[in-house]
């Protein structure tokens, strides 16, 4: 099926590579204070090209506090009955480092087997030019956007986001929207048409344990006071059950059992979970009763992250450690309270501690619930329907194990769902050495960005009301 703006977007493939090649030249590493000038030049390659493409409001909306990184917004409400989309990416990259082992100059992008390097190609220079391109045929051949676009593009995604909730919280009237289509986030597989639709949250802290006031010698004290280091793991090894479980009371609370047909679906998927861990020289592991992906997207896990104390030097030290931490986290589900899992493992540890031996609980790291698009949200369909008609495939339904923050964030702060239409692959080096992005990627995101900004023009405002909070 033909389609004029499709047609226009491809026959400008090569302007789109060489624009990305001069965005992804511009160091923009939000992190290292020394390369501000790449991030402003970041901001500016895209302010010009929002300008040409007569994008309205253009501002950049800045963190509460003034410092941090602006995030850059601009919008064209050219289709006053459609659904608004607020359109998500981000300019920022990761730091290059290890800049040895790159083959390739990590801001001097090069193009070899299909691929083009760079430093934030693929995480997310190459989706969110796909995304702004596609705006720019429809704008080129039809003089208008079928649906309503807020553009956000965010300039601390690297960093974490710590100003995108007061951005939000700030703006809340200039950003508000139907749906969040966001430019980033990776596709899972190559060989896997599918569509992200959740992923866990997450929470942690760090927990010390002191026996005594001072390290104790052994010979002096051995066999009279407790040593920190054998209670420690005396409490680590108490977190889980013997299948897997983990033991505190409470953790579990609001959790769903899979149903049937969740399974069967998961299930259906191909995927050779032993080939995953055999990569990584480990044997399966994880809760009885569930299968791999079942563990991976469906189930909270904790984990202790790092435990010290005691003697760690060379040669020996014949000491009674008095004091042993560690590091603790968990990844959520939906139904799971953060707060309240992360206090019910905080209670489990304090009802398992000894007489004569104190917990100190420090370093929470701010938790997050997980996130979880409902099945038969409109945007869903739309992406659906989308990368079906592109691909020739119905996408597979997936989730993650990891946490998206933006998902979270948006949801609680604007009340909106989020789906992640990124045209990167998981495979393509983002924050490692060697980052590349598939040219093949630049043709097929194009084509599924044109169909899904038709297919949300198919429906109706009206279709997201039941979605949308507050
Ligand atoms: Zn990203």
């Amino acid at each position: 099926m033909s389609d004029a703006v499709l047609e226009y977007a491809l026959k400008k493939r090569a302007p789109l590579i060489d624009a990305l090649k001069q965005l992804v030249a511009c160091p923009s590493v939000g992190a290292d204070p020394a390369m501000a000038d790449g991030m402003e030049k970041a901001r500016q390659l895209i302010e010009g090209r929002l300008d040409e493409m007569g994008f309205q409001n253009r501002q950049r909306l800045m963190p509460d506090n003034g410092s941090g990184q602006p995030a850059i917004f601009a919008e064209r409400l050219d289709a006053p009955d459609k659904p608004t989309m607020l359109i998500y990416a981000h300019y920022d990259v990761q730091p290059p480092d290890p800049e040895d082992k790159w083959h390739t100059p990590p801001f001097e992008p090069v193009e070899k087997d299909g691929r083009i390097y760079g430093r934030g190609i693929s995480d997310d220079k190459g989706p969110m030019m796909i995304a702004l391109e596609t705006l720019a045929a429809f704008i080129a051949v039809e003089k208008t956007l079928p649906v309503n676009v807020k553009l956000l593009i965010e300039g601390e995604e690297e960093t974490g986001s710590p100003s995108l909730p007061g951005i939000l919280q700030a703006h809340r009237p200039l950003l508000s929207a139907d749906a969040v289509l966001s430019a980033d986030g990776a596709r899972w597989r190559p060989d896997l048409v599918s569509l992200n639709v959740g992923s866990r949250g997450n929470a942690g802290f760090e927990v010390k344990l002191i026996t005594a006031s001072q390290d104790l010698h052994s010979g002096r004290y051995g066999g009279i006071v407790r040593n920190a280091l054998h209670e420690m793991a005396r409490l680590i090894s108490g977190l889980h059950d013997a299948d897997g479980r983990v033991a505190a009371p409470g953790f579990y609370d609001g959790v769903r059992e899979p149903g049937e047909h969740e399974r069967a679906e998961i299930q259906s998927i191909a995927y050779d979970g032993s080939r995953l861990l055999s990569e990584i020289g480990a044997a399966p592991h994880g809760e009885k009763g569930y299968s791999t992906l079942e563990r991976l997207w469906l189930r909270p896990t904790l984990d202790v992250n790092g435990m010290w104390g005691g003697y760690t030097g060379a040669g020996s030290k014949t000491v009674i450690a008095n004091e042993a931490s560690a590091k603790i986290t968990m990844r959520l589900v939906e139904g799971q309270d953060p707060v309240a899992a992360q206090g019910s493992v905080m209670r489990h540890l304090e009802a398992n501690t000894p007489e004569g031996v104190r917990l100190e609980f420090t370093g929470e790291r701010g938790a997050s619930g997980a996130y979880t698009v409902p099945g038969d949200h409109p945007l869903l369909k739309a992406a659906s329907n989308a990368l079906e008609a592109t691909t020739g495939t119905v996408p597979r339904r997936v989730r993650i194990g990891a946490s998206l923050p933006l998902t979270e964030i948006v949801h609680r702060l604007l009340g909106l769902h989020t789906i992640m239409f990124s045209f990167a692959l998981s495979d393509e080096n983002f924050h490692a050495p060697n980052e590349f992005f598939r040219l093949d990627s630049i043709s097929d995101g194009l084509a599924a960005w044109v169909r899904i900004l038709r297919e949300i023009a198919e429906s109706d405002v009206a279709d997201y009301a039941p979605y949308r909070q507050r």
